[in-house]
């Protein structure tokens, strides 16, 4: 067991890549927190330098409160699986099993009793004298993990590990991790691009975006209190409607917000909330807008708003409809966003659509992008 830190790291590969930028990052011991960004963000890179793979520019890597800067990989006893497995073609899977703990000059006795261990684990018994061009993709990734679990290591990573499967496979195999973690409790960094993924699995999610890192929280917390438009895109699905609008004060001294053409009155909120917003009077603001937070027909307390349809998905138990607010008379006209309705829309291009909403469910962002919390 084990509980890793990355203190305010760093990684440059050449003048012009910074592949990570002051990431601090803990993961506590037997916690599974998931890394999850954009292709090239620097996902890869953070478990390769905790790994030892490569070597940090700045900062330090503390396991149990160890610096482990210069430790070789074996010295930190992590094993890492890889999205493309690299088991040995020519070994049977007992073998691919047995093969870390032979390099670790291990007992007969003791390897016989590891292996069977982390095979009923893995529910692989079966498959112990097959090749790996005999299993599934699935059974191969169990084998892989397997093959990294059976040393017992204090650290376990996984990069991408399920991109090579089809989509019913992964959310299986998905399912087989999320037990196997409770099951074993090991500290374990999981990389991967997928926030469905990444919501799913982590008990703590770090989002992050260009080599830095955006937001860590539960899976809850990204959701319901993003930091930034960044992470409020990137989690859910799909992500929030990130919408260009204006906050302007009423006559009466309530704060309304311009959706589209409607101007939306806000919910009034504390003293010390509205002296805040006061400070956004006028000025260019985001209003963020959850797909899922806009309805069809009205509810309490809902306010309609009109778009104009582009064109609708229909996915059998849901529509996800994709829709413009023209002539607003602003740069932004031709914006699309999309709203995730529980009804069967038709298709009619250029049609007027009105959708209720929650003046409660608006979140509402500053022209860099930040929230503005109220
Ligand atoms: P992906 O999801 O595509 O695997 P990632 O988030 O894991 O991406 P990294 O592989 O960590 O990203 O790469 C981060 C940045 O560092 C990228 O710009 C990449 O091109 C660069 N990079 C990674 N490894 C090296 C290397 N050995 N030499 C030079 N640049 C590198």
């Amino acid at each position: 067991m084990a509980r890793v830190e990355f203190d305010h790291v760093s990684k440059r590969f050449d003048e012009d890549t910074l592949a990570l930028q002051n990431f601090s990052l803990t993961v506590d011991d037997g916690e599974l927190v998931v890394l999850v960004g954009p292709s090239g963000c620097g996902k890869s890179t953070a478990l390769r330098l905790l790994a030892g793979l490569e070597q940090v520019t700045s900062g330090d890597i503390l396991i149990d409160s160890k610096r482990v800067n210069e430790q070789t990989p074996q010295q930190r006893n992590i094993a890492m699986v890889f999205q493309n497995y690299a088991l040995y073609p020519h070994m049977s899977v007992r073998s691919n099993l047995e093969f870390p703990l032979r390099m670790a000059h291990e007992h007969a006795d003791s390897i016989k009793q590891k292996v069977t261990h982390i095979a009923d684990i893995l529910d692989l018994s079966e498959l112990l004298e097959r090749k790996p061009k005999q299993l599934s993709g699935g059974q191969r990734q169990r084998v892989a993990m397997g093959r990294a679990l059976v040393r017992d290591p204090s650290v376990f990573l996984l990069d991408e590990p399920l991109s090579n499967l089809d989509a019913k496979l992964r959310s299986q195999i998905r399912a087989d991790i999320s037990q196997l973690q409770q099951r074993l409790h090991k500290t374990t960094l999981y990389v991967t691009h997928d926030q469905v993924e990444a919501m799913t699995l982590g008990d703590r999610v770090a989002v992050m975006n260009a080599g830095e890192i955006q937001q860590v929280g539960t899976p809850n917390q990204l959701y319901e209190q993003p930091h930034n438009v960044f992470v409020a895109k990137f989690i859910g699905s799909p992500g929030m409607n990130i919408i260009p609008s204006v906050l302007l004060k009423q006559e009466d001294n309530g704060i309304s917000v311009a959706i589209g053409k409607q101007m939306v009155r806000l919910p009034p909120s504390s003293r010390h909330a509205d002296e805040k917003l006061s400070q956004y009077i006028n000025e260019n603001i985001y209003v963020g807008l959850r797909p899922e937070a806009m309805f069809t027909s009205q509810l309490e307390n809902s306010i309609s708003i009109e778009v104009k349809t582009v064109s609708v998905e229909f996915l059998g138990h849901e529509s996800l409809v994709y829709f413009r607010f023209p002539e607003t008379g602003d740069d932004h006209s031709n914006n699309v966003y999309i709203a995730r309705v529980s009804d069967k829309l038709e298709h009619t291009y250029g049609a007027v659509e009105t959708f209720y909403i929650n003046p409660d469910s608006i979140f509402l962002f500053d022209k860099e992008g930040s929230i503005i919390q109220i």
